[in-house]
């Protein structure tokens, strides 16, 4: 049985297989439904899901419902991250109330940030890119875990019905985890489930967005919420599932590795550079590359294309086809998605210099010491 690990370093081998394992239902059944689906699920990257036809529900007949998720403060954002951020623009067009966590708690825990660094990552790093990219931080809920007393105090509440040996078979820590780590799911529990709390809307469906490696958390909540519906009135939490972006020679994108990864706060050079480097489909010469064609699925650079930078189904599928026929070989290829790559760049740093002031006084409101 593959055991999927929100604090690891691999990818997993088999989609299908963690689907059946784990009761993961494919989007596909829901994608005629779903109103202008966002290029992700179009082309499969998001794959997966779980009660997501309660918040489809309540979104096509403009119901409320709440998006829910966490951003680790730990290191750079990368377009793996990006990810998430675009499926929240999307859910914020389409009239989902955004709760944004900033795990900072976690940070500290599994990776011993303490709170004053993860709160300035959170900002140059996070918050900035978040509202860069497209997302209205004033309309969401955006708060840090070390300061919301809410959730800690939900944790604490939820977890007197988690015993040991759950968390252990869910996220099979040993006798070496220390307890800050053995406690730190019932806080993500709490960040997932305290949109239904009262104070917050009360409940209503609430959907996770999560890359597939965060399903433990997911399933924790889903039995917490059952063993506190009559309590608390929660429904269970729905949940999508994304691929997790591999990295520019094809493991995990980590940014601990900082050669293998595109940072959001990279300098164009930078990116010219990681592109030029990164694993591609083709072949060993451009000669046999023309007979039998590249394979893009292999392909690190058609994988930014179909994720980020080609938003035309068409011209993802011409690239595809040229790709497959030998029409286009690797050297000219990365020459077009170069160009790409740092015009996005550029115009993201330019938005992130316009809006600084603006998320500098929403960090202000909510993390009044800053
Ligand atoms: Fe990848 Fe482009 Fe080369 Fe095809 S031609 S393998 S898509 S870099």
């Amino acid at each position: 049985m593959e055991r999927l690990d929100p604090w690891g370093t691999g990818l997993p081998e088999d989609y299908s297989r963690l689907m059946q394992e784990f009761g993961i239902r494919p989007l596909e059944e829901l994608l005629p439904k779903i109103p202008d689906p966002l290029h992700l699920m179009r082309r499969g990257v998001i794959f997966g899901h779980r009660d997501f036809e309660r918040v489809l529900e309540r979104m096509v007949g403009n119901g409320r419902y709440a998006v829910m998720t966490g951003l680790m403060p730990s290191g750079k954002m990368h377009l793996g991250h990006k990810m998430v951020v675009d499926q929240l623009v999307w859910y914020q067009r389409k009239g989902g109330e955004i709760f944004l966590c900033i795990a900072d708690m976690e940070a500290f825990s599994a990776r011993g940030i303490p709170y004053e660094k993860g709160r300035e990552i959170a900002f140059e790093e996070y918050l900035l890119n978040c509202e860069a990219l497209g997302l209205e931080l004033e309309r969401c809920r955006v708060y840090f875990q070390s300061r919301s007393q809410e959730v800690q105090g939900l944790a604490y509440s939820l977890a007197r019905k988690v015993n040991f040996s759950e968390v252990r078979a869910i996220y099979g820590f040993s006798g070496e985890t220390h307890l800050s780590h053995l406690y730190y799911p019932m806080i993500d529990v709490a960040d997932i489930l305290h949109p239904q709390l009262e104070k917050f809307g009360g409940p209503r469906p609430t959907v996770v967005p999560v890359g597939v490696d965060q399903d433990p958390h997911l399933r924790l909540a889903r039995d917490v919420a059952a063993k506190f519906s009559e309590e608390y009135g929660f429904l269970p939490p729905s949940s999508t599932y994304h691929r997790l972006m591999r990295d520019l020679f094809g493991g995990k994108m980590s940014s601990s590795r900082p050669d293998s990864a595109l940072f959001l706060t990279d300098p164009p050079e930078v990116w010219e550079r990681k592109i030029w480097d990164a694993l591609t489909g083709g072949r060993p010469t451009a000669r046999e590359q023309r007979e039998k064609g590249g394979e893009p699925s292999k392909c690190l650079v058609y994988e930014l294309c179909m994720y980020h930078f080609m938003p035309e189904d068409k011209e993802l599928l011409e690239l595809k086809e040229r790709c497959e026929k030998g029409e286009i070989i690797c050297g000219e290829c990365k020459e077009g998605m170069v160009e790409r790559a740092k015009d996005f760049l550029r115009e993201l740093e330019e938005r992130r210099k316009e809006v600084r002031s603006k998320v500098e006084r929403l960090l202000h409101e909510i993390y009044p010491t800053f």
